[in-house]
């Protein structure tokens, strides 16, 4: 089969690679029906050193089941799934509290012989605890819209969750990517009545003031700050969701959070200092929280609306292309020409 493999920043390339098998009595063998690019991978599309080895890519997708080892319960072939960004047992201590990302025997997609989702087929681990069936027919229109489910929604709502998020509330959020524009329709959906937007691109702002936005904020940094200052009357915003996972997000998020408040990170951090002292966390009584979503604990929750549309969240997705064209949109994706790009193997 095919696959999407990174060898250096920069370097993506579809390669033949045997067809997965089953090698454990508790795998599933899924065939891609859609897989896409992340935001995060951009991190490593930067920074990856250049390596003889390439490292599998992606880690979102939906498929149909094609083959399930002897201990698989729960899935046969032929069932329409969605995999979240990590693959978990369900039964460990972790994640009968919710926290899959933690799962003491669980994993991340493209490491220790898994590979990625950016293919024609993926071997799952633990495929009970990992995968979501959707009852079936699934209109094809659906694809979308339920493979956010793998990540990006389950990651803005977690966001939200995680700075508790209710009914009243003034929320930022700062980015205007797929998972920024996921925690606006998440706060929205958690009752938020104020919902600031911090991002530069129209075309993507836009799409966050259909999904509940009712303030948008163009400017960056010390401006940036003096404006949400001004539209919160002085006073910040009391829940922060911060989806970028730069420096520079992470102090406008400092910058703009309320005394009392709480800022909530989903974007992968790239920095392992930052301010917590007396003039950033300490001083105004702010709680930082966040982390991985464990969407897989979300995914049942939020499915009934996707299916029924009462919620859109596919339309992030503002490009598609063959396996054969990933490369390229890496690229497109890098440049911001696109939003976030489908991939349909
Ligand atoms: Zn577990």
């Amino acid at each position: 089969m095919r696959a999407t493999f990174m060898y250096g920043a920069g370097d993506v390339r579809i390669e033949e690679t045997p067809d997965p098998a089953i090698r454990q009595p508790t795998d599933a063998v899924v065939r891609v029906l859609r897989a896409c690019i992340c935001g995060s991978d951009l991190h490593p599309y930067h920074s990856l050193p250049s390596a003889p080895e390439g490292r599998p890519m992606g880690h979102e997708f939906i498929g149909v089941v094609e083959e399930v080892g002897s201990d698989v319960a729960t899935l046969r072939r032929g069932d329409f799934v969605i995999a979240p960004f990590a693959w978990s047992d369900g039964t460990c201590e972790f994640c009968r509290e919710g926290l899959q990302t933690s799962c003491l025997h669980g994993g991340f997609w493209g490491g220790n012989g898994i590979g990625g989702g950016q293919a024609e087929a993926v071997r799952v681990p633990l495929a009970d605890g990992t995968l979501v069936k959707v009852p079936e027919p699934v209109d094809e229109a659906l694809y979308p819209a339920l493979l956010t489910l793998s990540d990006v929604y389950g990651t803005g709502h977690h966001a939200a969750i995680r700075a508790g998020v209710t009914s009243g509330d003034t929320v930022a959020v700062i980015g205007d990517g797929a998972v920024g524009l996921m925690a606006v329709l998440s706060a929205k959906q958690l009752g938020a009545e104020r919902i600031i937007l911090m991002g530069r691109h129209t075309v993507r702002t836009d799409l966050g003031v259909e999904f509940g936005a009712t303030d948008v904020v163009a400017e960056r940094g010390e401006e940036g700050i003096a404006k949400v200052r001004e539209l919160t009357g002085g006073r910040g915003a009391a829940k922060v969701l911060e989806a970028v996972g730069h420096m520079p997000a992470y102090e406008q998020a400092v910058g703009i959070v309320r005394p009392g408040g709480v800022i909530s990170r989903v974007g992968v951090p790239q920095y392992d200092d930052a301010a917590v002292g007396f003039a950033s966390l300490f001083g105004p009584n702010v709680t930082l929280t966040g982390g991985p979503a464990p969407v897989r604990a979300y995914i049942e929750e939020l499915l009934p609306a996707v299916l029924d549309g009462t919620v859109q969240p596919g339309k992030v997705f503002d490009r598609t292309v063959g396996l054969d064209e990933v490369p390229e949109g890496y690229k497109a994706m890098d440049a911001r020409e696109a939003l976030k790009v489908l991939v349909r193997p």
